[in-house]
């Protein structure tokens, strides 16, 4: 049997100010909640990359969807985690050792917005929720050399699990980009997998290290949102 199973992306979960415009990657709370609630509803369990993992392998059969976060914005605390709570779903946040307690100061186009403190990941982690390493600081992997890329993801692993005493076992490459450099690094690193931008759900022998995912983002209407999960709608943008 094929299967198919969506990873979704989220970024930020947040009511926007009127100007903002550049935010296509925050989910108004309302919104997120309607998805929650409908993936529920549709007999999916919302789940982390580990508890995803035998699923992806064909270990295990059953209707479940990735839940993941990028960047590790104090939002997710404060306005996702209430809902995945009521929901008895868990998710996978990606954290950027490097910027925990500042903000997504590597992009300051965008309106900059508080990450998680080492306290709030804590809080996070004790609500039953994941993390995972989003390098030390935010670095485009498919563009840097194999000297800087090392520590980028070898290290914030060692680190991220000294600092808050849990495994970290799952990578995601900052703004989608890796190469097979990167890739071989995650894996030497000891991470069991990492995601990526590329769009699609994920099928039967998927690479654990080059992990499809289906965005969603501010505009992400309720029937957009179903089409992503239950249709090809998403598998038929995959590049390559
Ligand atoms: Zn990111």
């Amino acid at each position: 049997m094929r299967c198919h199973i969506p990873i979704l992306m989220y970024h930020q979960v947040r009511d926007l100010q009127e100007k903002e415009h550049l935010s296509s990657l925050s989910v108004p709370i309302k919104r997120f909640r309607f998805q929650m609630k409908f993936l529920k509803q549709m007999g999916y369990k919302g789940v982390s990359l580990t508890e995803l993992t035998p699923y992806l392998k064909g270990e295990k059969q059953g209707k479940v969807a990735g839940i993941t976060f990028d960047d590790g914005y104090l939002n997710n605390l404060t306005n996702a985690l209430p809902i995945l709570n009521k929901m008895d779903f868990s998710a996978t946040c990606y954290i950027v050792k490097d910027r925990i307690g500042k903000t997504n100061d590597w992009n300051p186009e965008l309106s900059q917005q508080a990450l998680m403190t080492q306290e709030q990941i804590q809080e996070w982690l004790g609500a039953g929720m994941e993390i995972g390493s989003h390098t030390l600081s935010h670095i485009n992997l498919k563009k840097a050399d194999k000297e800087t890329a090392r520590p980028e993801i070898i290290q914030s692993k060692t680190e991220l699990e000294q600092m808050f005493g849990v495994a970290v076992n799952h990578f995601c490459y900052p703004y989608g980009g890796f190469n097979e450099e990167s890739v071989a690094l995650a894996e030497e690193a000891g991470y069991l997998s990492a995601t990526t931008t590329q769009r699609s759900r994920c099928h039967t022998n998927e690479h654990m290290f080059k992990l499809p995912r289906v965005v969603v983002a501010r505009h992400t209407l309720p029937h957009l949102f179903w089409m992503k999960l239950a249709t090809r709608y998403e598998d038929k943008r995959r590049k390559s």
